[in-house]
């Protein structure tokens, strides 16, 4: 059986082609920003595949270098597309910038050194190895929440292709009486371009499990957080205040908890509208945010009603922020007064005999019952 270079490249370029047109069609129209990057990836590099193919077919010297450079370029740019794809997937990574000057230097380069074969095949090739490397590192860390499997087929793919790109170099600039043109029938070449394909297949499906993974986490997001103030809701609250719980009394750090409830709510929805309404929880919610720390968790438990989980907040600092969010809330309703609005606070601290977090949130219910009772407006500690 023969197989020829020429032949698995043209295929090389069919797959990707059909790959690049087909995962739109099974991911469907909206995309999230990463998937897409993939997708580009994916058309990019079959843009250059291409073009390595059609750099055979002119009579002009310069005509071949020049789809060569262009090819090389469409390869950069195809992997920076997948590097975007992993910073969308896996957070921002390191080397982007390295990796995105390679769309420039390496057609360049190439371009410089066109006159040997063994000097621009080399260059070509060792830009490839930098991008290659530069993909498998951006699969490695930080870890995300989104830490599937399919990281390590992409890792996989990319050091591979690394590795045959090296030795089709070390075929080039030390062997070039056999390597003497990128179609070099020699069966480094062929095993090389099979290889390609092999990556290919498996780095499509490594895409369609990674924008599963991220779809799954969208639902996940959307199953805990509350759609009108982007606060988490009860659910994100039970999946996250135990955690900070369990380990604020793991190390005896202090814990403070702030239950709030609106105050006499039910008379602006009444007087000025349901809308109002929503627009006075989605203020609260932005004022709650703007105040607390990243490590604080802020959540609206049910209609008019929320909470903050403080880490490693004193009761003095924890009083202080009750302030500046009291404040801040008193603020904004001077300048706009139709959704000005008050509320009644009940902070309780986290103490030995607080068995869980549901015996933290009764206390800080009652201080709040008690709060409502002695004249709302205001925050009353739990004993
Ligand atoms: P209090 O000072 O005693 O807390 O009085 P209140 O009127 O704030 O409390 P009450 O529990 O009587 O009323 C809460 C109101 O909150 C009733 C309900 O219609 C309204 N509400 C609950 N969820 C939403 C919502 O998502 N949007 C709007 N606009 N109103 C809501
Ligand atoms: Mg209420
Ligand atoms: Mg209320």
């Amino acid at each position: 059986m023969a197989l020829d270079v020429e032949s698995l490249l043209v295929v090389n370029a069919a797959n990707l082609f059909v790959m690049a047109a087909t995962l739109p069609l099974i991911m469907g129209h909206q995309l999230s920003k990463a998937a897409a990057s993939a997708r580009n990836s994916l058309l990019v590099q079959a843009l250059g595949v291409l073009a390595i193919v059609v750099s055979g077919l002119w009579s002009s010297q310069w005509a071949n270098h020049l789809t060569s450079a262009l090819a090389v370029a469409l390869l950069a740019l195809g992997h920076w597309q997948m590097f975007c794809a992993l910073e969308g997937w896996l957070g921002p990574r390191r080397g982007g910038l390295l990796l995105k000057s390679t769309i420039v230097l390496a057609p360049l380069g190439y371009l410089l050194l066109s006159q040997s074969f063994p000097n621009r095949t080399a260059w070509a090739n060792l830009m490839m190895i930098l991008q290659m490397l530069l993909l498998a590192q951006a699969t490695l860390w930080p870890a995300t929440r989104l830490g599937g499997r399919w990281r390590w087929v992409i890792f996989g793919c990319s050091v591979a292709m690394a590795l045959f790109t090296g030795a089709r170099t070390v075929l080039g600039v030390f062997f070039s009486d056999q390597y003497t043109n990128f179609l070099a029938p020699h069966p480094v070449n062929v095993v090389s371009m099979l290889a390609a394909n092999v990556a290919l297949v498996l780095a499509a499906v490594a895409t369609l499990v990674a924008w599963r993974e991220e779809a799954e986490a969208q639902l996940r997001d959307q199953a805990y957080t509350d759609a009108l103030t982007d606060l988490a809701n009860r659910h994100g609250w039970s999946e996250r205040a135990p955690v900070l719980f369990d380990q604020a009394r793991r190390h005896s750090h202090p814990l403070a908890l702030i239950m709030l409830d609106l105050d006499h709510f039910k008379r602006i929805n009444d007087t000025q509208g349901h809308e109002t309404g929503d627009q006075v929880l989605q203020r609260v919610s932005q004022v709650l945010r703007e105040n607390r720390r990243t490590s604080d968790l802020a959540a609206r438990l049910g209609g008019e009603e929320f909470a903050v989980l403080l880490p490693q907040t004193s009761q003095e600092a924890a009083l202080l922020f009750e302030q500046r969010l009291r404040q801040a809330l008193y603020s904004a309703g001077q300048s706009q007064p139709l959704l000005a609005v008050d509320y009644s606070a009940g902070l309780a601290m986290l103490a030995p005999f607080d068995g869980n977090i549901t015996a933290l949130m009764a206390r800080a219910d009652s201080a709040l019952y008690q709060a409502k009772a002695l004249g709302r407006g205001r925050l009353e500690i739990a004993p």
